[in-house]
Parts: C-alpha cells; structure tokens; sequence
C-alpha cells in the first residue's frame, strides 16, 4: 500500500476541538465596502473583530477562505497559556529589558483579557484548569537554558519555579535554588519510566495554564457578537482573498483598513501603491506542521513537557501532554514548509512518522504499549523570521495591518495582540514593542 493509500484509509484527521454543531456563514459576491477588513477568521480575526466593535464604532467585514475556527484554531493543543517561545533571555540580550519588560506585560495581561472576554460572552466553563505542571528535562544545557529565564522571570513579575535535579548531577546556578534529590523521586515527581532525564521544574505558585477549545471559544465569541453587533459586521465563509492593494481587496471590496490574521498563510499577492508586488510578509514567513494526537487515560488532571535535546526521537526535541477528563493530549513532532508546499502525500508521511514518534515516546517515558489514539489532527503554525508576532501597520503599504505570526502559541496572546492593534487602528501611541513589524 503507498502512502496515499495508507491515508486515504487509516490516517483520517479528527481534532477533538471540531466536533459541536458550527454555524455557516455566507460566501461574498460582488462588491462591497466597510471601515475595516479582516482577512481570516482563525482566533487572530474573530479577537480583532471583537475589539473592533466593541471599542471602536467601525464597520467590519470578515473574510474566511475556508470555514471559521478550522485551521490552526480548531487544530491545536488547546492549551491557554501566557507565553513567547523564544526564551526571555535571548530576547533581552536583542531588543533590551524595557522592551521586553513591555512586551511580557501585554503577553501577561492578555490572560485578563481572556477571562474578562469569556465572563462577558458567558462562555467561562470553557476553560479547564490545570493544577499539575512540570517540565522534565533530559541535560545540564536544557536546564540552564530554563535556569536562565529566572532571573528575568522575577524582574518582571512572572511565576517563579522550583527545580528538582538528579543529586548525582553537579550543577550550580546564580540566584536559582536548585533542590538535589534521587533519580527514583525526580521520576516518580514526573510519572515517568525514562531514567534519562536529569531535572524537573515544577512552578512556586498558580501557572496561567488551562485547557480552552479555542474553536468553540471563536463561535462563543460570534454568538455574542451577533447578539449586539449584527448591523456593523458580516462573516464570510469559503470567500479567498487572493489579491490585496492599497484600500482594496480582490478589486472588488474597498475598506479604509486591512488587518491580516492569516497565520502563516500566503496563498495571496500584495501589491503596493505603484502596482509592484510587495513580498515582505511573504518571505519573513515559513509554515510548519505540528502533529497531535489524544488517547484515553486515567489520572488526575495535568499538564508535562519534555525537553530533550538526545536526538532520541526525530523531529521532535520536545513533546507536550495536557490530561483532564480522562482524555491526554498529546503533542511535538513538527516539520517546515519552506516552501510553502504541502502535498497529500507529504502529509501522509510526516503522520504516519509523528503517530511512530509518539508511539516510541510513549514506550519510552510511561511504558505504555496500549495505547490507541482516538484522535490525530495537525495544524499549521506560522513562524515569522524574528520568531515573534506582527501587530501593528505595515510601514510601506497604506491602510495595511497585520495580527498574525503564531510562532508556536498563538490561544491567549492573539488576544492582546487584538487589543494592541485596535488601540493602533485608532490612532492610540503605544509603548514601543517586540511585536511591532519590522
Ligand atoms: C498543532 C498545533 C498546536 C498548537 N498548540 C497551541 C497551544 O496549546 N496553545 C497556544 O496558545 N497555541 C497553540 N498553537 C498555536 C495556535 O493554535 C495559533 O497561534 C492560533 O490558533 C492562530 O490563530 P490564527 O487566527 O492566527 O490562525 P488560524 O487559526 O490558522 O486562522 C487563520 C485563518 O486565515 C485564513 N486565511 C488565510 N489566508 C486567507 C486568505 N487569503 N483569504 C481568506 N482567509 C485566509 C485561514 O483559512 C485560517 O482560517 C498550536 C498550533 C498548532 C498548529
């Protein structure tokens, strides 16, 4: 059997965030005008319609090429978290400590902006919480990178951890207390089989993480929305947006401004003022794939990462696992599109390697053997060149915005980024950031 077969017929994706009845929303024809268009409506699109229209008194149109919630929004891990992937200390070394403090407060505020969003549209049982957290990790350069954000972790204000390593590893860190136990403790703290890893982290205090089904928290959002907003936006569903120019998108819907959230998407020209094609977005930007699965277990509620720098498992130096309600997610192996392109068959290949990756994994680190998955999905993140988010305006084309960029997390931070941008459409002068596009 080929791989195309083999797909056709085993690996059928099912993320478990798109199983609830999901409202239709209009194709677009002919032409049109608004204030404000949005092109995409993953949770970038619909955080930045809500901020429009409940801050601002503009009209919005909103564009979906496919369906809403249906790409990296319904296909991800589902975990709500406040965080930057690039570590904090590499970020202060290139863009300085106020920039960085900034940038963190905005990340650290959007939590409170999730919450508040949730109670308001009555949708707060989304949000599942996480009371057990740890990280294990598998050498003395994993945990020193970790070591390394403390410092700045305290500066500004963010949870402080506890770190339990191997009393056979000689290790001291600067201001960090490490505390040294045996190897048969450190496992039993991470539920774990694999007598590889050295150290584990476990957070001093309550850890802004929770489980959020971001699709349905994107339908909550709209229901709300229509509820009090119906005469100032539309949503179109299965309406591409393939050409932009300055105030016009596909020649036929004028808008004042144009806000980006297409993730890592570039199925679509821009052009500038003078008719030239305009591939900055374009270049800066590479898709990635990352592969999830869910099995059914029993434990209490919590949340593990593993960082492993071994080599041990292709593709995948880290793997993360969320459990509650008897069901673990499970989530690492990730593959770039650099080009762009991402045949059937690839796809195919790169699932059947990720459900072998985790298959190993799960061996390796819980002795598990039996373990079906009763879901598998993927995702597409976007990863921009800086590693960081755009939010604000594109200094060379008038009228354009952007909101987009995942770098691997994207639930919770794609709401303050929302907000930011709103502030900015509306003139507000902002504190300078590391999301501002380059
Ligand atoms: C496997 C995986 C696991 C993840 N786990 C987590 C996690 O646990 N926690 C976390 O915080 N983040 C996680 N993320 C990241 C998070 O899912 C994303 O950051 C977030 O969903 C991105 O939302 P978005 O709206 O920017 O993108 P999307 O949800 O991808 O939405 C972008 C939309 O734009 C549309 N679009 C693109 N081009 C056009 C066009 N030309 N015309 C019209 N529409 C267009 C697309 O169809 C798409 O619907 C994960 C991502 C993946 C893939």
């Amino acid at each position: 059997m080929d791989i195309a077969q083999h797909y056709e017929q085993e690996i059928s994706f099912n993320s478990p965030w798109l199983q609830f009845e999901r409202t239709h929303f209009q194709k677009h024809q002919g032409n049109s005008s608004c204030d404000v268009a949005i092109v995409g409506g993953g949770i970038s699109g619909i955080m930045t319609l809500y901020y429009l229209l409940t801050e601002t008194d503009k009209n919005v149109l909103l564009f979906e090429q496919g369906r809403i919630a249906s790409q990296a929004s319904g296909n991800n891990a589902a975990l709500a978290c406040i965080h930057i992937e690039r570590p904090i200390q590499e970020l202060v070394e290139e863009f300085g400590i106020e920039k960085t403090r900034q940038s963190f407060l905005e990340v650290d505020q959007s939590w409170d902006l999730m919450l508040d969003i949730l109670d308001r549209v009555g949708a707060r049982s989304l949000l599942k919480p996480l009371p057990n957290i740890s990280l294990a990790m598998s050498s003395k350069e994993v945990l020193l990178g970790h070591t390394g954000r403390e410092k700045y972790n305290r500066e500004f204000g963010r949870t402080k951890w506890h770190y339990y390593v191997d009393e056979k590893i000689d290790v001291a860190f600067d201001g960090v207390e490490i505390h040294r136990i045996p190897k048969e403790e450190l496992l039993e703290k991470l539920h774990i089989v694999d007598d590889e890893f050295i150290a584990v982290a476990v957070p001093q205090e309550q850890l802004n993480l929770a489980r959020l089904n971001s699709a349905e928290f994107c339908f909550a959002v709209i229901d709300f929305l229509s509820k009090h907003y119906s005469e100032r936006f539309t949503i179109y569903e299965e309406s591409p947006i393939a050409r932009i120019k300055p105030h016009l998108l596909n020649e036929a819907i004028q808008a004042d401004d144009i806000i980006l959230c297409t993730n890592g998407y570039k199925g679509f020209e821009i052009f500038s003022e003078t008719g030239a094609r305009f591939d900055k977005l374009h270049n800066a930007l590479t898709p990635r794939e990352g592969y999830m699965a869910a099995f059914k277990d029993t434990r209490e509620p919590y949340a593990q990462a593993f960082f492993d720098d071994r080599g041990r498992y292709k593709d995948s130096p880290y793997f993360y696992l969320s459990h509650i309600e008897q069901f673990t997610v499970l989530g690492g192996p990730e593959f770039d599109q650099p080009d762009g392109i991402h045949t059937q068959e690839k796809i195919a290949e790169r699932a059947l390697t990720s459900q072998e990756i985790y298959r190993e994994f799960l061996k390796n680190s819980y002795n598990k053997t039996d373990c079906p998955f009763s879901h598998f999905w993927m995702g597409i993140m976007g990863y921009t060149s800086n590693g960081l988010r755009w939010v604000g305006q594109e200094p060379e084309i008038p009228g354009l915005w952007y909101n987009l960029g995942c770098n691997g997390i994207g639930i919770t931070t794609s709401i303050g980024a929302a907000k930011r941008l709103v502030a900015l459409i509306q003139g507000q002068k902002l504190p300078a950031s590391l999301f501002d596009p380059t």
